[in-house]
């Protein structure tokens, strides 16, 4: 009986938890375990929720809960309870617990579910020993068959339910499998699916998880299988989803001992495959799907049936019976105003609607599992997108393809955004004028001309390229071309230690490493994400490019494209490396697997990428307004500050009188760097070099700018005027500040050092701990050392 039906001042033991797996998991960690004694203290007729008292406390279920509690009646139990019910479980004496909570009494309900002629009713006969009828076409099985047999001292009751290609609530076959989950909520489901046609046979599983209930695939007619050639990693598979697999051949009876163990296994909850997992639906559907699921979970009469996610997709999609189990809901019409706007938006950016949406997405998900445990012919979702991929993802033209493609974003990136980049650098010049015309000198005026207008221009001028290069990755995500990227790229990428699905957190890093590190949250390893979060600022980030520019333009102009290269080289293979230690060291197991979607190919449209793109960039600007705005006003301070002579003076002026001859002259920051210096001394770097790399610390951006106020000591940070200031010998030593050997060492460091204060903070969010973000600037500066000491040494040689 269910505990729902206990009258007021009776007691039951507890044998089973119904419903889904989070249900479930709730009660568990309330007491509701087996063998554990309940009794119902209060329920006044009607009354909802109902108070029960267990293991001493007092907790209150609602009557839809209570009813998902199978328990017996105390007095039904063969022998009276004396002692206290925990004492003997710990003694492990359990001679007077009733038989039916016992091991060997236990009775598993079982519900064969799967697509028509997936050898249901096969098994059924197998199982049960039963000889029901048999056919090669469908609809043979109209209504549920129900048997009985033992096995291992379990009892099974099962069900051989009508065939059904989905849970939609369209066919009568498709209702009645679903009313049984509801109402009968089997313990264990047996989805049996066609091994040799399991795309299409995978699409009812994942219905299934999404109702998140226990659950055996029978990988069925696996004779078939073998006889196509095609080999399949069953167990790979099975870890990726969250669902055991057992090969079975229900003509012959193969398989079925197998089959069984495992159902027993993952009723007693001891199977390691099981785990629950969300099929990836893109991000619009689960925008418009996450606000829907927090108000379904607060209405508790609902919960405990189906999960909540699973609700929330059905509503969404507008699905009859689910409407009407929702309809009683308090917050019903906010569901259909979130409804309605969720819809509007997938239905926009994908030109479809959102059941097909919800489809396509799902056939992408059984499309990347199995392209990734299947060897041999296999089919896609669709045609064209089995066409595309034939070349996009094979083994030798995959990856030169996509090199050619990640040239194509850098060229756009670089030479369309050098347009936008001169409007933006004559508009900063335009407004320094009017300032320098309208404002009385002073420090208010050199604080806005110098400090904000020099620091922050000269970083927002690299808005463009980052606009470029996120809305190329926008569209290639969009068109489905990402995830294969990071499909070709997963091989790779498993070498060093970290998920095919790392590969586009990596690429966007190229841009900023803030949304970078943001969008790890995609990979549903820890591990493979922590790895990835901490190898993010290797990665060279588009801040770095003004330092590079101006050096490499001042003393490897010949070999520009070369050098520029070998720094991203650098920093890439600095990661590969890290990602290997911390693999090693750190992390040395990776957990379960997961599923890279493939999702079909498909035009995006215009308002998509741009949303996405917007999304991407916002940050960027965030970072702009926020902490470079403030660290520029510091850096300027710290320069600004004491002031000794009169303001129209510039402090460090190179050729006239060095610094080091007339120390009342210094700066905050240049006190600063000289205190510093001696550690970057062995870099061959200088004390200006050093306050850069200092200034740099809030923003990488701000290197530059702070060389150019230090250099030009008249607030020009113009390149080449910049660039004959660092070759230009020093009045003191008669040696230029920067030679070509330091000036390699010095981009070494800016590449690898502390990154920047916006990227840790991201980092100590997203990795929730300041270690990590201690780690990473602890770790990356000394690897910066280390390499550019290196760096330094053998470029001496030459
Ligand atoms: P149901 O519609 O899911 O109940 O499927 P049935 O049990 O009626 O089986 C459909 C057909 O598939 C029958 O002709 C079975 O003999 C055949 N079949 C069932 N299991 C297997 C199997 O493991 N291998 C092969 N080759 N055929 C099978
Ligand atoms: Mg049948």
């Amino acid at each position: 009986m269910r505990l729902s039906e206990l009258k007021e001042g009776q007691e039951g033991y507890v044998v089973k938890i119904l419903g889904h797996g989070a249900f479930r998991k709730r009660l568990t960690e309330m007491g509701f375990v087996r063998g554990k004694l309940v009794k119902n203290v209060l329920s006044a007729p009607l009354k909802d929720p109902v108070k029960y008292s267990l293991l001493g406390y007092e907790v209150s279920l609602r009557r839809s809960e209570a009813q998902m509690v199978e328990i017996i009646e105390a007095e039904k139990a063969e022998n009276p309870i004396l002692s206290p019910i925990e004492e003997r479980l710990q003694a492990n004496d359990i001679s007077d617990i009733p038989p039916a909570l016992r091991h060997e009494e236990h009775i598993i309900n079982i519900a064969l579910i799967g697509n028509p002629n997936c050898g249901k009713t096969s098994m059924f006969n197998q199982l049960s020993g039963a000889t029901e009828h048999v056919g090669n076409y469908s609809g043979v099985t109209v209504e549920a068959k129900q048997g009985r047999f033992k096995h291992k001292g379990y009892t099974f009751n099962i069900v051989d339910l009508p065939g059904t290609y989905s849970l939609a609530a369209y066919s009568p076959e498709e209702l009645y499998v679903r009313r049984y989950l509801e109402q009968e909520t089997p313990d264990v489901i047996v989805n049996v699916v066609v091994a040799s046609n399991l795309e299409r046979n995978l699409y009812l599983t994942t219905e299934l998880i999404d109702m998140d209930r226990s659950m055996v695939i029978a990988l069925n007619m696996y004779d078939e299988l073998e006889n196509s050639g095609s080999k399949l990693d069953h167990e790979l598979l099975g870890k990726m989803i969250g669902v055991p697999i057992v090969p079975t051949i229900s003509k012959s009876g193969l398989g079925m001992d197998e089959l069984l163990e495992r159902i027993i296994a993952v009723y007693e909850g001891k199977d390691e495959s099981v785990r629950h997992i969300h099929v990836t639906l893109g991000d619009d559907i689960s925008e418009a799907i996450s606000p829907i699921k927090e108000l379904i979970k607060k209405e508790a009469s609902i919960a405990p049936k189906f999960s909540a996610r699973y609700l929330a997709i059905k509503f969404l999609e507008k699905d009859r019976e689910v409407e009407a189990m929702v309809r009683k809901a308090a917050s019903y019409s906010e569901m259909c105003r979130l409804r309605e706007s969720g819809r509007k938006k997938v239905e926009e950016s994908r030109d479809e609607d959102v059941t097909a949406a919800i489809a396509a997405e799902k056939y992408g998900f059984i499309d990347g599992a199995l392209a990734e445990t299947m060897s041999g012919e296999r089919e896609t979702s669709t045609r064209a997108t089995a066409i595309i991929d034939a070349f996009v993802t094979n083994r030798l033209f995959g990856i030169p393809l996509f090199l050619g493609v990640m040239f194509l974003v850098f060229w756009l990136t670089f030479s369309i955004g050098a347009y936008p980049m001169e409007w933006i650098e004559r508009g900063v010049d335009t407004l320094n004028a009017f300032i320098d015309g309208n404002f009385p000198a002073g420090p208010l005026k050199d604080m806005i001309s110098d400090g904000i207008i020099g620091g922050v221009g000269s970083v927002i001028v690299f808005l463009p390229n980052i606009l470029i290069l996120y809305a190329c990755i926008s569209f290639m995500e969009d068109s489905g071309y990402m995830a294969r990227a990071a499909f070709i790229m997963d091989r790779a990428m498993h070498r060093m230690g970290i998920h095919g699905k790392s590969f586009i957190p990596l690429l966007m890093g190229f841009g900023c490493n803030v949304p970078a590190v943001m969008a790890t949250r995609t990979i549903e390893s820890r591990s493979s994400r922590l790895i990835t979060i901490l190898i993010n600022p290797f990665m060279s980030c588009s801040a770095r490019i003004p330092v590079f520019l101006l050096l490499i333009g001042t003393f490897f102009s010949a070999h520009a494209a070369l050098v520029f290269f070998a720094m991203y080289g650098l920093g890439v293979g600095i990661a590969m490396l890290t990602a290997r230690l911390l693999r090693r060291f750190i992390w040395k197991k990776d957990e379960t697997p997961f599923v890279m979607e493939l999702p079909p190919y498909r035009v995006p449209t215009l308002k998509a990428t741009l949303r996405h793109t917007w999304g991407k960039g916002k940050e960027y600007i965030k970072k702009m307004g926020g902490i470079i705005l403030v660290a520029c006003i510091v850096v300027w301070a710290l320069d600004y500050f004491p002031r000794h002579d009169e303001p129209s003076e510039p402090q460090t002026s190179l050729t006239a009188n060095d610094t080091q001859i007339n120390p009342a002259h210094d700066s905050y920051l240049e006190m600063i760097g000289k205190v510093v210096n001696p550690v970057m001394e062995p870099l061959g770097m200088n004390w200006r070099a050093t306050v850069a790399a200092i200034a740099g610390i809030p923003a990488k951006e701000i290197v530059v700018s702070t060389m150019g106020v230090l250099y030009t000591g008249d607030n020009d940070a113009d390149n080449n005027r910049l660039s004959t200031k660092l070759t230009a010998p020093s009045a003191i030593t008669g040696e230029p500040d920067f030679t070509p050997a330091s000036a390699l060492a010095f981009m070494v460091f800016i590449l690898l050092y502390c990154p920047c204060i916006a990227t840790v903070i991201a980092i100590v969010k997203e990795a929730g701990s300041w270690k990590y973000g201690a780690f990473a600037v602890g770790y990356n500066t000394l690897i910066a050392w280390i390499v550019a000491f290196a760096v330094y040494h053998i470029a001496l040689l030459f």
